[in-house]
């Protein structure tokens, strides 16, 4: 199948690696002309265990092309995915821009009867948008190639981005054409004919699943983090009562462990655009409001926390280690450690700051300043820090020489901001231990 991904980020590069690996003839398309020379050079944009190998392996069989160029996209392709970015607008619904913009370039190209699948996290009734747009383009050309428009959204997770591709829990297909359906289990007849689940549905529920899924999972992580604050406050653990919780197969284990806030690309701008949805056909979200309200104060909480054991932060030094939103990604958008740096910042502390891979992004994000020094690695971060937090559990952050740390501080506060560590493993070095809901 030849195939083309007009979007070239965390979701169209990924997708387009991994449907080459498949087998199919893949060009993945982006407005930026960076990103394709990079791309063609066969080095990745992005930071994604596995991603490289895919890239280079593809690209020198020649199933995995890049460019920038619309035309020699879309007009050898006969499936035209959409992955572009939908961020929040000024009120935090989803800004489609790129969406329509996207739609009406693949237009301009469309030579014969093309599918047009909508990867990108979009609003119910993006779908029959996007036809819109392609109908009056084609009406404007004066052309009348029949398409079909489809909805396939995605899940995979950012740090397991190619694992979960390839090894996805669903398949959601939300299309009104028998054709086109019949042509997305072409595309995916790797995962078909190994029993991976597909879903069918109409366009507008496929639309609502993607939101519906990612709001589901922001509440679990929400509520977690509100029990974890009663927790400090009765002398229960949330490690113990997590556990427990998720023992009952109806709750699962998963997305119950309480941290500082959940954060990046996804969650926070879905949650805020679902309950914008629920505005526009007049129904309260309210579950969904409450995980907003109740994730924001877990991000204030964590930084009133600190202040309350480090006293007035003024003066002080604090070191934090994991910039990025989770482990295993160079995606630091919206990630809790950015806005924790920034509130330690404001009240006047200056902040030592680590990642393994994500320093570069967190600058081009605007982490910078005065007050906020860029670190080697752990150690150096801890060097005559006062406190030291750990807010994103990289694999190398989880078994910290203690010693080594407790030498090069001057102060004796570790903040455990994802549990990782004993209390005791800690304070047997002197240190005040800080965790979360413990
Ligand atoms: P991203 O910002 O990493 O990538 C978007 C890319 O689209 C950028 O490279 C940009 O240059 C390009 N682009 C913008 N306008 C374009 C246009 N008109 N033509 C061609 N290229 C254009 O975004 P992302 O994280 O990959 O997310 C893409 C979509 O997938 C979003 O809707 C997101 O919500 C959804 N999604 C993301 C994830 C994730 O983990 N990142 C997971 C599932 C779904």
């Amino acid at each position: 199948m030849d195939i083309a991904i007009i979007g070239s980020g965390y979701v169209g590069l990924v997708s387009g690696a991994c449907l080459s690996e498949f087998g199919h003839n893949v060009v993945c398309m982006d407005t930026d002309a960076s990103k394709i020379n990079k791309l063609n050079s066969g080095i990745s944009t992005i930071y994604e265990p596995g991603l490289d190998e895919l890239i280079k392996k593809n690209l020198a069989a020649g199933r995995l092309k890049f460019t920038t160029d619309y035309k020699s996209a879309v007009t050898v392709s006969s499936v035209v995915f959409i992955a572009v970015g939908t961020p929040p607008g000024d009120d935090g619904s989803a800004d489609l821009r790129f969406i329509e913009s996207a739609a009406a370039s693949i237009a301009e190209h469309i030579n014969e009867y093309k599918v047009i699948v909508n990867k990108s996290t979009v609003p119910v009734g993006t779908g029959a948008r996007v036809r819109k747009i392609i109908t009056s383009v084609l009406q404007q050309r004066d052309d009348s190639f029949s398409f079909d428009v489809v909805s396939n959204p995605e899940f995979l997770r950012e740090g397991a981005a190619v694992k979960d591709f390839m090894h996805p829990d669903r398949i959601i297909i939300g299309s009104e054409s028998s054709v086109a359906s019949s042509i997305m289990e072409e595309i995916y007849r790797v995962l078909y004919i190994n029993n991976h689940p597909f879903v069918f549905t109409n366009i507008e529920t496929a639309e609502l699943i993607k939101y519906a899924s990612n709001a589901f999972l922001s509440v679990k992580i929400s509520f977690i983090n509100e029990i974890s604050r009663l927790c400090e406050m009765v002398g229960a653990d949330v490690q113990q009562v997590s556990h427990g919780m998720g023992l009952d197969n109806r709750i699962s284990k998963y997305f119950l462990h309480a941290g500082p806030g959940y954060g990046g690309s996804c969650f926070p701008k879905d949650t805020v655009a679902l309950s914008k949805i629920g505005d526009e056909f007049g129904v309260e979200m309210s579950i969904v409001r409450s995980a907003i309200q109740a994730n924001d104060s877990q991000k204030k909480h964590i930084s009133l926390k600190l202040k309350k054991v480090l006293g007035n932060p003024a003066d002080k030094i604090v070191a934090v280690l994991g910039l990025s939103f989770k482990p295993d990604t160079d995606d630091v958008r919206e990630s809790p450690a950015i806005s924790i740096v920034n509130d330690l910042v404001s009240m006047g502390a200056s902040v030592r700051v680590y990642d393994p891979i994500a320093m570069d992004n967190a600058r081009l994000y605007g982490l910078q300043g005065k007050h906020i020094i860029y670190c080697n690695d752990e150690y150096h971060a801890a060097n005559g820090c006062d406190a030291l937090m750990l807010i994103t559990e990289w694999n190398q952050f989880r078994s910290l020489d203690v010693p080594r740390v407790a030498h090069n501080m001057r102060g004796n506060i570790f903040f455990d901001c994802r549990n990782v560590y004993s209390r005791t493993s800690w304070e047997r070095y002197g240190f005040i231990y800080i965790g979360v809901g413990r």
